[in-house]
């Protein structure tokens, strides 16, 4: 048997989750905060979200942020856009983990409680809020890893099975 060449590492379930979500934050529309959400139960992916604008509005980054006490108000924030897109398929969340970039804000942080998330994993704090307050009150279990390797392990060239586009240019 040919000996295949392993040259990646294959990530664990917990880095591939977060490794979804840091690339579903690359969404994100508002400068001030990058976040992703990937909502997943027994290992399939219920839903993702980013922080972005209600449908019909303008961008943050095109627009500026809409500040009210010091905090942008334009925004959905990545988690309840996650939750909100299982409301609006008809997608159970009881019982499922949330992946998050940052620890969530404590608005947040009641919602996954009442959508039924049992468990958060992420890889960074937020600024000061209620939210570990919050999540334990409503029996949510805070997992923190580390942040996984942001680069995405994908070698065309190395495949013997793929073949590229006849006139694809290397994308620098
Ligand atoms: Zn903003
Ligand atoms: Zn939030």
């Amino acid at each position: 048997m040919k000996k295949v060449k392993k040259y990646v590492k294959r990530p664990s379930w917990d880095e591939y989750f977060l490794k979804v979500a840091m690339l579903v934050s690359e969404r994100a529309t508002c400068p001030r905060m990058h976040c992703g959400c990937v909502l997943v139960k027994d290992k399939q992916i219920l839903s993702t979200g980013y922080n972005g604008s209600i449908p019909g509005d303008v961008h943050c980054e095109d627009h500026g942020c809409y500040i009210v006490d010091n905090h942008c108000i334009r925004t959905i924030h990545a988690e309840m856009n996650a939750i909100l897109q299982c409301s609006s398929h008809g997608i159970s969340t009881q019982g499922a983990t949330a992946y998050i970039t940052n620890m969530p804000c404590t608005n947040c942080a009641k919602s996954l409680v009442t959508a039924g998330i049992k468990e958060i994993v992420v890889f960074s704090d937020y600024h000061a809020t209620q939210a570990e307050e919050f999540l334990s009150i409503g029996g949510v279990k805070i997992t923190r890893l580390p942040m996984p390797g942001n680069k995405i392990d994908y070698d065309l060239d190395s495949f013997s099975s793929a073949r590229k586009f006849k006139d694809s240019k290397e994308k620098k």
